[in-house]
């Protein structure tokens, strides 16, 4: 008979614990006990701050308001990403959320846009999104849905968070929920005779049994690394970064409705506007920078007062061979890290979160369950770091060695066969439910310089005048929409100022 699991174990009250705990407590009704412990001698890594439109859902799930998140976690509104500097110095383009143009009954927009655009013709491609335009002028607000066709109800939005916050935030949210929280360092773990961990010790002596541990301790991966030394794939030689120096400055004058991604001579700088800081970090590669020099030019960047001394973190760009091994589900740093470039470690936590709901184990941990786990797993943080891997691999850039390394790396295949598809014909492949759509490949490819041979035929069935009018009404149409939103500042005092 089936046997279903009593106690949860969540190790690591960080950005990855709090969301696990809150969930699970949330999705099992108060029927499995939820216990979490942390160590406040342990500081978490508190610098994900900028995320994607997904954690929408996740707040929706825990029925959490948005306005009163805002408040509670100093956050701004994103709208995309800005990217400085990649394909060649003083080259800029945006990663925006949500659509470019509407797809056709045919084909998608931007076959038509191709089409002009190797005509000579077509202007700039962000000019036909209402997130990027709005972006560009620092404007914003809430997608109306009530104004059915317009661009308005489709401008789709991110946040701009202190993490530390949304972790303390959420911890209030899961303790309400009946999520028991134990401080303490945990020392080791004790095994069962078939290898999966039976309990925690602490440094007090209290020891903690569970049925499944969630390893939530972050770059340590205490129980998925330590107790069951679970190997992990590097990939260093395709995300050569392996630092990032981190300062808080003072709020500029504007708040910025994208976050910033600025490349530099061994790696790229961040800046997102909180509402009452601004974030920063230099990540880089120690191959090529030193410390220091890092640090320096990450001072030298800023545009407004340092509010600390700058902080040198280490990671190692890769994942656990297995993210789920016997009784242990690795979430969040303790599964594995890449770079914030496209702000995905939250919302990979948050993915984790749902496949683990999905997968939910009794007693009898089947194996089936956890092998097709562990894949789909594989298969969305492959897709992402090859998404990353064209933004260092699509560039001109010659002024270090550092980007000459990037320029002319060997690539994954299933990027490789990505980037010969859009280079031969403009399409666009994306696989199951890979995380990024085809309109983030096209700005990031288009952003970036990689200009197809060829564009999609059946874009040649319309008369070019046809095409002309319709990227010409989109772009004023779009036009007209941004005039009529606020500001982004304006709007955060009006709706969700902390
Ligand atoms: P941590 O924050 O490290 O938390 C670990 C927890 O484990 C802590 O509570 C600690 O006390 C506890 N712990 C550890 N050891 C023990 C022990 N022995 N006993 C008891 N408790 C213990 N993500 C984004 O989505 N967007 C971003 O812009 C972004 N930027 C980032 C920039 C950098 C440089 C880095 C490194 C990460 C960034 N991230 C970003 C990732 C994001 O910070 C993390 O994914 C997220 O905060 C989850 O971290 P975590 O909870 O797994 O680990």
């Amino acid at each position: 008979m089936q046997q279903n699991l009593d106690t949860v174990v969540i190790v690591g009250g960080g950005t990855a614990g709090w969301m696990t705990a809150a969930a699970l407590a949330k999705v099992t009704h108060g029927r499995v006990t939820i216990k979490l412990v942390e160590s406040e001698e342990i500081a978490t890594v508190g610098v994900g701050e900028s995320t994607i439109p997904m954690i929408r859902h996740f707040n929706q799930l825990l029925g959490i308001d948005e306005n009163e998140f805002m408040r509670a976690t100093q956050a701004t509104f994103k709208l995309g990403i800005e990217f400085r500097d990649w394909g060649a110095i003083g080259d800029r383009y945006l990663h925006a959320f949500g659509q470019i143009g509407h797809r056709s009954t045919t084909l998608a927009f931007h076959h038509y846009w191709l089409r002009m655009h190797q005509a000579g013709l077509a202007p700039d491609l962000w000019a036909h999104s209402i997130n990027a335009a709005a972006a560009r002028a620092h404007r914003f607000m809430r997608a109306d849905t009530s104004l059915g066709h317009s661009p308005l109800a489709e401008i789709v939005h991110a946040f701009h968070i202190d993490a530390s916050l949304y972790a303390r935030y959420l911890r209030r949210h899961a303790e309400k929920l009946g999520v028991q929280r134990t401080e303490g360092r945990v020392l080791d773990a004790q095994l069962q005779e078939n290898g999966h961990v039976r309990s925690v010790r602490l440094a007090s002596g209290a020891q903690i049994e569970g049925e499944l541990f969630i390893d939530c301790s972050g770059f340590r991966g205490l129980l998925i690394g330590q107790t069951l030394k679970t190997g992990y794939e590097h990939w260093n030689h395709w995300l050569p970064c392996d630092r990032a120096v981190v300062v808080p400055s003072a709020s500029g004058p504007d708040l910025l409705p994208f976050t910033r991604a600025t490349a530099r001579p061994a790696g790229w700088q961040w800046r997102i506007g909180l509402q009452h800081r601004t974030g920063n970090g230099h990540v880089y590669s120690s191959q090529a920078m030193g410390d220091d020099e890092a640090a320096a030019l990450l001072m030298r960047n800023l545009d407004g007062e340092a509010l600390a001394e700058p902080r040198v973190l280490r990671f190692e760009s890769g994942r656990r061979r297995k993210v789920w091994n016997r009784n242990v589900v690795a979430i969040g740093l303790a599964s594995g890290f890449m770079e914030p470039l496209e702000s995905t470690s939250i919302h990979l936590v948050q993915s984790a979160i749902a496949r683990l709901i999905q997968f939910f184990p009794d007693q009898g941990f089947n194996p089936a369950d956890i092998a097709e786990f562990n894949r789909q797993s594989d298969f969305e943080t492959e897709r992402i770091r090859d998404f990353l891997i064209l933004h260092y691999h699509a560039t001109t850039r010659s002024d270090s060695a550092f980007w000459n390394h990037c320029r002319n790396m060997d690539l994954p295949d299933t990027l490789r066969d990505k980037l010969d598809l859009w280079r031969a014909s403009g399409r666009i492949a994306r696989h199951g439910d890979e995380l990024f759509s085809e309109v983030g490949w096209l700005q990031v490819l288009h952003g970036q310089g990689i200009r197809p041979a060829a564009h999609h035929p059946l874009a040649d069935a319309l008369p070019q005048s046809e095409i002309n009018d319709y990227l010409d009404d989109t772009r004023a149409v779009i036009q007209r929409c941004v005039a009529q939103m606020p500001s982004h500042a304006d709007f955060i005092q009006a709706h969700c100022a902390a």
